[in-house]
């Protein structure tokens, strides 16, 4: 039964990214739809709250979740739809790359208490630009033994030294390529750098060596793309260069909304078939976001590896990894105060006006619990005595 329901759900997916008519409708349809399931679990949250004794218990730090490794901030692209060429401009983000001791000392820790996904994608920067990288990987898969190593790139720098070989050779998980669509005139006026030969040539050779490879690695194409879907699936080069390694290991998927980085990113950054997030409601709830950490190439330790409004040096950042452990980060009073700060309206400045908010809810606590090793927790049977 479970195969035959994985074959349909396959053969949908396959469908839906294989006609440019059947993509578009999808695509478009999906903007309203996802707008309507939020507003729904917003509304369920808001009523049946997840309460500060129930998020008590499960803020530590376990091998459960994911660790993200942000290798470097620095960036090779100047996307329109990304806060890192505004805070470039505005000279407000320190930039740097992790040395090996600061990744292996994340790594070793993520590694003893069992932590099975490792991700080098900072919140802003191409991990690619790391010229350490490969060392790193060679790291968390083959000495850590991570069982999930993954990172996200632009793609720009695949081709460089045959890197595209040796992260399959070396055993990564998963990679997510981050990118336009398959003309270069739209790439580069949302990329805003002129690397689409580069970025063509390198997805392919990746996907090629993969599929010689017997698939060791799950590709996924994350298309940011302004063109709409139809225009990318029946283009010449999705049909020579991508299309032929498609399978359920090596996806693509089109980008159905774009969010505000806190608000640095505004309707006018929008072209073509691109479409901003609505920014959703402020509920006194934390964001789920806020129980994953990030790990700076400096080692400080910063709540939500996705998102940052000036730089990641901001009122996110709880700790460093050269003074406490990740888990005593995790239950330290600077974290649990932002945490806690939601419940009385109290939000970092990134998160003030971030259409990236999923506020905590009771599925997301049960799942967060399971994973914890715990028992789910009830507000029957609050600790005593917190906050
Ligand atoms: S979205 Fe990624 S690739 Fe584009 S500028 Fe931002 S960090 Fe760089
Ligand atoms: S509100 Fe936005 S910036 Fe804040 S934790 Fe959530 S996703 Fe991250």
């Amino acid at each position: 039964m479970k195969n035959f329901l994985y074959q349909i759900s396959w053969r949908i997916y396959r469908a839906v990214h294989s006609n440019g008519l059947l993509a578009d409708l999808v695509y478009s349809a999906a903007y309203y739809y996802q707008q309507f399931i939020r507003r729904g679990a917003y509304r369920r949250a808001e009523k049946n709250v997840v309460t500060v004794e129930e998020l008590w218990k499960v803020r530590e730090f376990k091998s459960g979740g994911g660790l993200q490794t942000g290798v470097t901030n620095i960036c090779n692209a100047k996307c329109s739809f990304c806060a890192y060429p505004k805070v470039v401009a505005n000279k407000t983000l320190q930039t740097g790359v992790m040395t090996f001791e600061i990744f292996k000392k994340a790594v070793d820790e993520w590694a003893a208490i069992g932590g099975q996904w490792l991700d080098l994608t900072p919140v802003v920067g191409d991990p690619l630009v790391d010229p350490g990288l490969l060392k790193k990987v060679d790291y968390a898969v083959n000495q850590a033994r991570i069982k999930s190593v993954a990172l996200t790139t632009n793609a720009i720098l695949l081709n460089r030294n045959d890197i595209y070989k040796k992260l399959i050779d070396l055993g990564i998980n998963n990679i997510f390529i981050s990118t336009q669509g398959a003309s270069q005139e739209a790439y580069e006026k949302v990329y805003g750098v002129k690397h689409y030969p580069e970025v063509i040539s390198g997805i392919r050779n990746l996907l090629e060596y993969n599929f010689k490879k017997g698939e060791s690695a799950s590709i996924v194409i994350r298309f940011r793309n302004s063109e709409k879907p139809s225009q990318i699936v029946r283009s010449k080069d999705f049909i020579e260069q991508i299309k032929p390694f498609l399978s359920a290991k090596v996806r693509i998927n089109f980008t159905v909304d774009f969010d505000n980085w806190g608000g640095t990113i505004i309707e006018e950054d929008m072209s073509g078939f691109m479409k901003l997030r609505k920014l959703p409601p402020a509920l006194a709830l934390p964001c789920q976001s806020l129980f994953s950490f990030v790990v700076r190439h400096d080692g400080h330790v910063r709540l939500c590896g996705c998102r940052l409004v000036r730089n990641d040096m901001d009122d996110l950042v709880v700790g460093d990894i050269h003074d406490k452990s990740l888990q005593e980060i995790s239950k330290s009073s600077e974290t649990w105060d932002i945490i806690k700060g939601f419940y009385f309206g109290k939000r970092p400045e990134t998160c003030r006006a971030c259409t990236f908010y999923r506020p905590v809810n009771r599925l997301w606590l049960n799942d967060r619990a399971r994973h914890n090793s715990m028992q789910v927790v009830t507000k029957t049977n609050p600790l005593p005595g917190l906050v």
